[in-house]
């Protein structure tokens, strides 16, 4: 992974860049911003830049010496991925780093640590590293990524350099797509207003030719749910669970996957619907609208809501991302929003 591969983050990759060239690199960085927006790939990159044996005069890394093979391989000895133990980041873990630490690089020329979803660091784990973030090695990197930075003890946060990472626009994401993809147009724009400002959810999406199958059980399931009886909703939370817990990441990705994750990519698709929605209620039927191959049943729809009621439902919807971001068991809070999302419930 090299920072010429990172997309719609040009703040972040040039604050980085710069710490290399100016030989200022701190021992600590926390990546913020949230899920999907490469906050991993650009660790890597980072790495890769530090330890890159033939890098550029921009400060990127070659993408081909022996050491970014090896990290883009995840074989490095000197770049290492810490990844949570369930929904926790342990003690264990952080000790096993800190020991890891305490020896010289292998090859290269810092001991880089990337420490995914940083969130999950327990109160414990987060005061075993304060001493290693005080007094680090001068060779050591720490890159704590983090959906949620105020979660973490401000004594950790206060330590770290903060690279914030932004949502990238729909015109950012049709044209990084369209530089990997042979997409049709109209899927690109679907994938793109579907990933919500994340590059990898679209790159994801993009890769996943199961996605578009998926996104079509789901609307079906949506739609099916209106015509049937109100006790279906048990059913169609089961089903949506059931997809979350099959989908699997693209291959090559950095991300990893987690059912909470695909969760939110299934709720930000029905999120769309009723944007959709909302938005030919509105504007009428020539409102532009995401999901451009469905306009034939969205639009009948709008006559079927009122105004209030597709306000309260996007309001349900956005409410149960939260409920699956807070870790709450997702049946409960799935059926209750399909209760909500009907309209003559
Ligand atoms: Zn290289």
């Amino acid at each position: 992974m090299i920072f010429a591969n990172i997309y719609a983050q040009d703040m972040a990759v040039r604050a980085l860049k710069s710490c290399i060239k100016k030989n200022q690199v701190a021992h600590a960085y926390l990546f913020t911003g949230p899920s999907g927006t490469g906050k991993s790939s650009t660790a890597l990159a980072f790495a890769s830049a530090l330890n890159c044996t033939n890098p550029t005069p921009e400060g990127d890394a070659c993408g081909s010496c022996l050491s970014c093979s090896r990290i883009a391989s995840g074989e490095d000895a000197d770049v290492r991925v810490v990844r949570p133990e369930g929904n926790q980041t342990t003690i264990e873990q952080m000790r096993d780093m800190i020991k890891e630490l305490g020896y010289a690089p292998f090859s290269g020329k810092y001991k880089v640590f990337i420490i995914e979803q940083a969130d999950t660091l327990n109160s414990s784990s987060e005061n075993s590293i304060l001493k290693v973030l005080e007094e680090p090695p001068a060779y050591a990197v720490l890159i704590l990524l983090s959906c949620n930075q105020s979660s973490l003890l401000p004594t950790i946060r206060s330590r770290c350099r903060t690279v914030r990472f932004r949502q990238a626009s729909d015109e950012e994401l049709e044209e990084a797509l369209r530089s990997r993809f042979n997409l049709p147009e109209d899927d690109l724009r679907i994938v793109a207003a579907c990933s919500r400002g994340a590059v990898g959810y679209a790159f994801d999406m993009a890769s996943d030719s199961g996605f578009m199958e998926d996104r079509q059980v789901i609307f079906q399931a949506v739609k099916d749910w209106y015509e049937g009886p109100p006790v279906l909703g048990l059913q169609t939370a089961e089903l949506l669970r059931s997809i979350a817990s099959e989908r699997k990441s693209a291959k090559g990705s950095p991300e990893v996957r987690t059912l909470a994750g695909n969760l939110l990519e299934i709720l930000d698709s029905i999120l769309s619907w009723y944007e959709d929605i909302l938005r030919l209620k509105v504007s009428g039927e020539s409102a532009r609208v995401t999901n451009l191959d469905y306009q034939d049943d969205l639009i009948p729809m709008s006559g079927r809501y009122s105004t209030a009621k597709l306000c309260a439902s996007v309001r349900a919807i956005m409410e149960t991302r939260r409920y699956v971001q807070g870790n709450i068991t997702p049946q409960l809070a799935l059926e209750n929003m399909f209760i909500a999302i009907r309209p003559d419930l």
